[in-house]
């Protein structure tokens, strides 16, 4: 939590400065209006009092004549008029009067606590002066009690000679009392100023300050990437213009930002659902973003940190030539592990430049290339199975040919003999090339379904008919079970026939004279028609199985030759059957027989089975 320091708060600052501010100029005219006020007081006392003086000298004369010139009972009579003229007439508050002859013996006083002084000698110096002849004579004094006093004394003239003086002594009390009447009034009228102009001030200044803390507040939600609020826009003056301009720039940060974040997520989608791995690096070759296809490529889970070179298991080489600049496409091998085979990746590394920085990291893109690589090597193994498949029967005809013709065309056993082979190789040879044909064709998806209402039993009764011959020469019993009730099917009933005629064919092939060959149909539990071809032949060895069905795969080659195989006739039955969204499979067992399952949906006339 921040210190409390309330002078560092603007509301408190601008309170202090209005509040000095007014100290000082209350201030200021308090002191001029206080020294005015009290010079001009000063002023009118010792004005009034030296009227006062002036009055008494011209009325006191002609009594202190009467007395010094006069005895008996006139000086007396002089005596009583001056005490009554200084008690009655010229009694001013707290102010004592005194009138002294010409040696300055006091002839009588206003103050009755001072009927002593009567007789005595004033030797004040101002009654000398005054005695003299000087008529401005004023002082303030400040007695045994702490009263201030203004003391005057004046000379009473009586026929052009000087006859006594007049000598006052007034208390200044009342008035310094007046003057600091006005002085607590003026300072406790400032004080209220005062704490009026606080209140006042924390009021005005709070509406300052209450846009200046909504501004802050809003400053700080924006930092925490809070957009949803806006700043109240309090009038027009500076600080409205503020908020209102604050609240645009929150409102373009949070398009612009939410136009970042879009961006963001569109690579971020486009990433997940490659189907290429990609990996991206900082400028030291560390992986700082990888995809999830890259990860299951890699087989690795926590890719981020490591280096690139440690991920792909390639030397530091080509990605510290990256990161200066150059591209590199690499084919790597990721060995098999536990269950899963092993995979074959084209990495192509491209340096990540920024116009201002040039390289700041390497983008690695994993593409599989497995597939591409087997399909490849599928097309080599096939070119040279072709090739070899041709290569032999045309060799057989080259050289029964020059034989026929080095002579023995002169004996017609011979050469009758030579053209058989002749004959049957260029038939093997046109059945090769059949098969190709066909095979092309379902390749290119060129071999549309001729489909037909079909009956199961008829057209496996029709195949074992058009083998009797082969069956009956090699002693082998057919038979052929088909469920009662077995409905018809829409099939291609060509491409079918030609799938049980190389089932069949091969049963009877690798049958043993005397051995036998099931054919049968049902449906099964999920009630799709599956048709089986069964024998009691030589079987087929458990690693062969596998492979079984791939184009040219045979499992003796040379008997299977001589027997006129082309070994294509099983890649083509599970063609014609895929076309009809069926499978096949092979169990066999070596010298106990096969068992060929074909499945086929038992789909009805009209609708066509993707
Ligand atoms: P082929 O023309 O050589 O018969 P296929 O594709 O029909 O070619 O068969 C491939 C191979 O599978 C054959 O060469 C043979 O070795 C084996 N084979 C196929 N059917 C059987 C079977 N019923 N019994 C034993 N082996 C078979």
């Amino acid at each position: 939590m921040k210190p409390f320091r309330p002078f560092r708060t603007i509301q408190m600052k601008l309170i202090v400065m209005v509040l000095l501010l007014i100290l000082i100029a209350v201030q200021l005219i308090g002191v001029y209006f206080i020294s005015t006020m009290k010079s001009s007081l000063i002023n009118s006392f010792t004005s009034n009092i030296n009227a006062q003086a002036q009055l008494l000298t011209v009325l006191a004369g002609p009594a202190i004549v009467k007395q010094q010139t006069d005895s008996g009972g006139r000086s007396e009579d002089a005596s009583t008029e001056l005490s009554q003229l200084v008690s009655s007439l010229f009694s001013i508050n707290g102010a004592e009067t005194q009138v002294l002859d010409a040696s300055g013996r006091v002839l009588t006083t206003s103050m009755q606590s001072h009927q002593s002084y009567v007789g005595r000698k004033n030797t004040s110096l101002l009654v000398s002066r005054a005695l003299q002849g000087i008529s401005d004579n004023s002082e303030e004094i400040i007695d045994e009690d702490n009263v201030r006093k203004k003391v005057i004394a004046k000379p009473v003239i009586s026929g052009g000679k000087i006859v006594g003086a007049v000598y006052i002594v007034a208390s200044m009390k009342e008035m310094y009392e007046t003057i600091d009447r006005v002085n607590r009034i003026f300072v406790s009228g400032m004080l209220l100023a005062l704490g009026l102009t606080a209140i006042l001030g924390i009021l005005l200044a709070g509406t300052i300050t209450q846009p200046i803390k909504a501004l802050t507040r809003q400053a700080s939600a924006v930092a925490e990437g809070n957009f949803d609020e806006r700043v109240p826009v309090f009038g027009n003056d500076e600080l409205g213009q503020l908020s209102m301009a604050f609240n645009e720039m929150t409102d373009r940060l949070s398009e612009a930002l939410s136009v970042n974040e879009e961006e963001k997520e569109k690579i971020a989608s486009i990433l997940a659902n490659m189907s290429d791995g990609v990996l991206a690096t900082d400028e030291l070759g560390r992986v700082i973003v990888a995809n999830r296809r890259a990860r299951s490529m890699l087989g690795l889970e926590q890719i981020e940190g490591m280096t690139v070179s440690e991920c792909l298991n390639i030397d530091k080489e080509s990605i510290a030539e990256t990161l200066q600049g150059k591209e590199f496409t690499l084919l790597i091998e990721r060995p098999a592990k536990d269950d899963e085979e092993s995979l074959l990746f084209r990495v192509t590394l491209t340096p990540i430049r920024r116009r201002d920085k040039g390289v700041v990291g390497a983008i690695a893109v994993l593409h599989d290339a497995t597939e591409a690589e087997k399909l490849e090597q599928a097309r080599r193994e096939f070119v040279a199975n072709v090739s070899h498949e041709l290569r032999t029967p045309l060799t057989t005809i080259k050289s029964y040919a020059e034989a026929l013709d080095d002579g023995a065309l002169s004996d017609p056993p011979l050469a009758e003999r030579f053209v058989g082979v002749i004959r049957s190789e260029t038939e093997r040879m046109i059945r090769l090339v059949t098969d190709l044909l066909h095979l092309s064709r379902f390749d290119s998806k060129q071999a549309p379904l001729r489909r037909q209402m079909v009956d199961v039993e008829e057209i496996m009764e029709d195949v074992v008919d058009r083998f009797s011959l082969q069956l009956r020469q090699k002693a082998i019993t057919a038979g052929v079970q088909v469920e009662s009730n077995l409905p018809q099917v829409w099939l291609d009933r060509d491409g079918i026939d030609q799938v049980l005629d190389n089932l069949v064919s091969n049963a009877i092939k690798y049958t043993l004279d005397g051995g036998r060959v099931n054919l049968s149909a049902r449906l099964n539990e999920g009630g799709q028609l599956e048709i089986a071809v069964q024998d009691t032949g030589i079987g087929i060895p458990k690693k062969d199985i596998e492979r079984i069905f791939e184009r040219f795969y045979r499992v003796d080659k040379a008997r299977s030759r001589g027997m006129g195989g082309t070994g294509l006739g099983l890649s083509i039955a599970r063609e014609i059957i895929r076309a009809h969204g069926g499978t096949i499979q092979l169990e066999s067992e070596v010298g106990i027989g096969t068992k060929v399952t074909v499945t086929l949906p038992a789909t009805q006339e009209g609708s066509e089975h993707a």
